[in-house]
């Protein structure tokens, strides 16, 4: 049953991905949706008269969008609990239909503590998931009654000794992270041939281990890695029960992609949990999951600011007939920005066509990016000064772009927002228009 029904899942939610969704009630689709929030806002702007400012790059986010994740997470590990990673996109909305979803919270500085705390969050809810704290931190916590921490190596353990001896810890252990689109194994984890000697120190130090947690890396892509750290974990499970710690939760990290490699994945892990947790060892699984969540919810619109003609004069010279001009287009959003996630994150947005030459063009084949050498080519870049800030090197549009027009970038949610910077002078405050595609996250967050 639960293989016929992910089937179907997999599918429905596949067609959704690419704005083909059906919905199972009446009503406009998320692609309208989200089409009528970014039209009505960039027709509402005059280039000519509008305040400077007016026409700041802004977001369009479905919270539908994260419902239909959760249901998704659900379908494919239903074991699971989610402990979603507030680094990816700290939203204050998605945070409250998260936590009206009954998920927990991954947090990894006293500042996101606090901002899951104040929505009235139970501190049980929380996994201060960072193997390497600052020390007032721990104190902080241990205040709140914030108890579950995750560490890796010797000195931490005497710090929480120190700061904290009742918090209620996981051995974060190393991962082969190699598939991975941010890596972390360099830099966190127990390599499994510490992980005795550390039991063997919390033992000591009377500290009260409680779990065992890896990371595979973020925007992970073998699902074997998942297979081989769950395995890893058991061993380590069996370690601790050696030094007299009885562990009840593994906690698996995030590292999930929002694409259709996620089913394939969750497939892998599934079965690995059942192998080595299944369901009548009593063993909790929890998750971290981040950008599963956040980075398909968010579509960004920007503004061409300026433009460049490049007339390609070699070939003027030498040719009988004169090339078209390519063009240099300047968005008021870049690399220092919301696009922070091309140097972090390692993404590679795709533009497309809001509106040119007056015509609101979303979801239109006028919107899209030309596969073949027809069209006019762009390169686009961002407002600051530094040559670095260039989105993309080279697309084509059937549309010929100006000063005034717009673009617009999907699957903008997860590490954008997050990491943008203030450089040159430019906001890294952007308005979010939220919108809600179903039904049910709608009634949760009272919209
Ligand atoms: N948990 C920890 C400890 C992390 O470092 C990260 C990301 O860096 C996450 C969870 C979230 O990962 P992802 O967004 O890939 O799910």
């Amino acid at each position: 049953f639960l293989k016929s029904c992910n089937n179907g899942y997999f599918e429905q939610h596949n067609h959704h991905h690419l704005g083909e969704h059906h919905h199972h009630h009446e009503g406009p689709t998320a692609k309208e949706l989200i089409g009528n929030a970014l039209r009505q806002r960039v027709e509402s702007i005059d280039h000519e008269d509008c305040e400077p400012g007016e026409e700041d790059t802004f977001f369009v986010a479905d919270l539908g969008e994260v419902y239909r994740q959760h249901l998704r997470w659900k379908m494919n590990l239903p074991r699971v609990k989610p402990f979603y990673a507030v680094k990816c996109n700290p939203d204050p909305m998605l945070l409250k239909l998260l936590a009206a979803l009954g998920n927990g919270f991954d947090c990894a500085s006293k500042a996101e503590i606090e901002q899951v705390l104040r929505m009235g969050v139970d501190p049980s809810r929380i996994i201060y998931a960072q193997p390497c704290k600052t020390n007032s931190y721990v104190r902080y916590v241990a205040q709140q009654g914030v108890r579950a921490m995750t560490f890796d190596n010797a000195d931490e353990l005497r710090k929480i000794a120190r700061f904290y001896p009742e918090a209620e810890l996981y051995l974060r252990i190393l991962t082969d992270d190699t598939s991975s689109l941010c890596r972390l194994s360099m830099k966190f984890g127990a390599s499994l041939d510490s992980t005795d000697g550390l039991l063997a120190l919390a033992r000591d130090l009377n500290l009260n281990v409680v779990g065992v947690s890896f990371h595979v890396g973020s925007g992970a892509s073998d699902p074997s890695a998942f297979l081989k750290a769950v395995r890893d974990s058991h061993m380590v499970f069996q370690q601790a029960a050696s030094y007299g710690f009885s562990l009840k939760t593994l906690d698996v990290g995030g590292g999930f992609c929002a694409d259709s490699t996620f089913e394939q994945m969750a497939g892998v892990l599934r079965e690995a949990l059942d192998e080595y947790f299944p369901a009548h060892s009593g063993i909790n699984l929890i998750a971290e999951p981040g950008r599963f969540y956040a980075s398909a919810a968010y579509t960004l619109a920007c503004n061409v600011i300026a433009r460049r003609t490049i007339q390609d004069t070699a070939l003027i010279n030498n040719g009988t007939t004169t090339p078209d001009p390519s063009y240099m287009l300047y968005v008021n959003d870049g690399l220092y920005g919301n696009f922070s996630s091309i140097m972090f994150d390692h993404q590679h947005p795709e533009a497309k066509v809001l509106r040119a030459g007056g015509q609101t063009l979303y979801d239109t084949p006028a919107a899209n990016g030309m596969d073949d050498r027809s069209g006019v080519e762009y390169s686009i870049w961002g407002p600051t000064c530094d040559g670095i800030d260039r989105i993309t090197e080279s697309i084509r549009f059937p549309v010929v772009l100006d000063v005034g027009d717009w673009l617009y970038f999907e699957d903008m949610g997860a590490y954008t927002k997050c990491s943008a910077t203030t450089f040159n002078g430019f906001s890294n405050e952007h308005d979010v228009i939220y919108v809600c595609s179903e039904p049910g996250a709608k009634a949760l967050l009272d919209l």
